[in-house]
């Protein structure tokens, strides 16, 4: 058998899923894993693409399958044993042969690893869209020397997702710009989901909707601005029914969210470059509190339950999906300064416009409106979305909506973190003169810190700093 274009270390979920695709789109695949009898399984169940994928018991023997110069994909869980592996790989390769570590590692470890690699090929590669995008198409985010991208990026483009015949696979960057710009997207997918899930909230609790009739808003919403792979699966979840019980799914779904970690270095790295992301941090707030289960039952005890019914005349749905699509604009628009401020940062250059073009398909937060945010930054993508035409008239219909709704969470008891925290980055965000000078005036006071006048001049101290001395 000639030999395989490709190698896949790691066939779990992510990494079974990859290799079946690569060898779907006629590519032929060496593969290995840590355990033999997951190898051969996998060959086995392979069905008419078996001959296409070579299935090796040794690493000697998986790296003396492929053609050089070799390129190898990485498919095991992030941390040590990416590094194990790559350890365990690189005696046996050449100097030319390229290992990709498409786990969602943490892009420092990426950038790590691209520094330690020197010379040798190196890419990291964000892959987005769970086990079934990894099989029938996912977005790719690629990160490392463009000469390596370029080599494999036919592989990878053609078992991307396409969007209207665009692959959703491209370079981001050097280093750990592809893992980063997969962080990015996962604290956009926490925002949405957390946006939806308060939607959700106002139903259930505010309007006393029974699943049936959410599932039925959540398809409505689904046809319109706010189609998404999101909303459409939030309906059909709501439709389900336990089969044990004969329940409404979501009724019997215990309501603490877990979390594998991308959410929180979004955020971790949103403090280090100082960009403002209130609502994705709400989310991964959200998760953490939805934890607390017993801390939050211990509350209900002592302050008891919020009200939380609202007069079903005070809200109708089409303010609710205004609010939520008024919520969506204002999460992305934080992603996506986040990722230009990285940009500057690192001085990655990341293409924003492209990014948004690979979100459209194969990932969880492919949604109609990222065809439009791609528009929008290809305009010009050193402006925040908020400021582009296209959303600017999309936020003057709806901001409204999203204060209605926060005001009838605020006055009924319903916790809306992530809608009420991107209502107030709106609110600050259209606000001129905010309030931060009475914070240089405590600053000076107490510490001497001097401030900027709006007349002129840095360094200035206020009347009170003789005080302050002598006191
Ligand atoms: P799984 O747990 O399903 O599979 C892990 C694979 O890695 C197995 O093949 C396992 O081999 C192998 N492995 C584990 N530890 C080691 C080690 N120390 N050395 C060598 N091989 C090892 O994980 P997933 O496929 O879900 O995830 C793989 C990567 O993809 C992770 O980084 C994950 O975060 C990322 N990812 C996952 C998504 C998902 O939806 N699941 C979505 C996007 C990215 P063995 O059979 O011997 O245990």
């Amino acid at each position: 058998m000639s030999k395989s274009e490709i190698g896949l270390i790691g066939l779990g979920t992510m990494g079974a899923a990859l290799a079946s695709n690569i060898a779907d789109n006629g590519f032929r695949i060496a593969v290995w894993n840590r355990t033999t009898s997951v190898t051969q399984a996998f060959h086995r169940d392979a069905g008419t693409l078996a001959d296409r994928i070579t299935p090796t018991e040794t690493l000697e023997d998986f790296v003396a399958a492929i053609e050089t110069p070799r390129a190898i994909i990485v498919m095991v869980p992030a941390g040590d044993a990416v590094d194990e592996q790559i350890a365990r790989l690189r005696p046996l390769l050449g100097d030319d042969d390229l290992i990709i570590d498409a786990g969602n590692a943490n892009f420092h470890d990426t950038n790590r690893r691209a520094e330690a690699s020197g010379d040798l090929p190196y890419l990291g590669i964000g892959v987005s869209g769970g086990e079934e995008g990894a099989r029938f198409g996912p977005s790719i985010m690629g990160g490392g020397r463009k000469v390596y991208w370029d080599r494999v990026s036919h592989v990878l483009e053609k078992i991307a997702a396409d969007y209207e015949g665009e692959p959703c696979a491209a370079w981001m960057g050097e280093a750990g710009a592809g893992h980063f710009v997969k962080a990015v997207h996962n604290g956009i997918e926490y925002c949405d989901m957390q946006l939806i899930s308060e939607a959700y909230g106002v139903m259930r609790d505010g309007l006393a909707m029974d699943a049936t009739e959410i599932a039925t808003v959540f398809d409505g919403w689904n046809d319109g601005v706010l189609k998404s792979y999101l909303i459409e699966i939030s309906g059909k979840v709501a439709a389900a029914t336990d089969p044990a019980t004969g329940k409404p799914m979501l009724e019997v779904i215990v309501d603490a969210a877990g979390q594998k970690g991308t959410g929180r270095w979004t955020v971790i790295e949103a403090q280090h470059l100082g960009a403002p992301i209130p609502g994705i941090e709400a989310a991964v707030v959200a998760r953490n509190l939805s934890s607390r289960r017993d801390e939050r039952a211990r509350g209900e005890e002592i302050f008891g339950a919020a009200p939380r019914r609202i007069d079903r005349d005070a809200i109708d749905m089409d303010t609710l999906e205004r609010a939520l699509i008024a919520g969506k604009i204002l999460s992305y628009a934080q992603g996506f300064t986040m990722i230009a401020a990285a940009s500057e940062q690192f001085g990655w250059k990341l293409p924003l416009p492209e990014i948004a073009r690979v979100w459209r398909e194969g990932c969880i937060i492919r949604s109609a409106m990222l065809n439009d945010m791609a528009d929008a930054l290809t305009e010009d993508a050193s402006r925040n979305l908020m400021f582009a035409p296209y959303f600017t008239r999309h936020l003057e219909d709806t901001h409204d909506a999203l204060r209605t709704v926060v005001a009838l969470g605020a006055t009924h008891g319903i916790a809306m973190p992530a809608l009420s925290s991107c209502l107030a980055y709106f609110d600050a965000m259209r606000t001129a003169r905010g309030t931060a000078n009475m914070i240089q005036g405590q600053r000076d006071f107490f510490g001497a810190h001097g401030f900027e006048r709006i007349d002129g001049g840095t360094g200035q101290h206020g009347p009170w700093a003789m005080k302050a001395q002598s006191g």
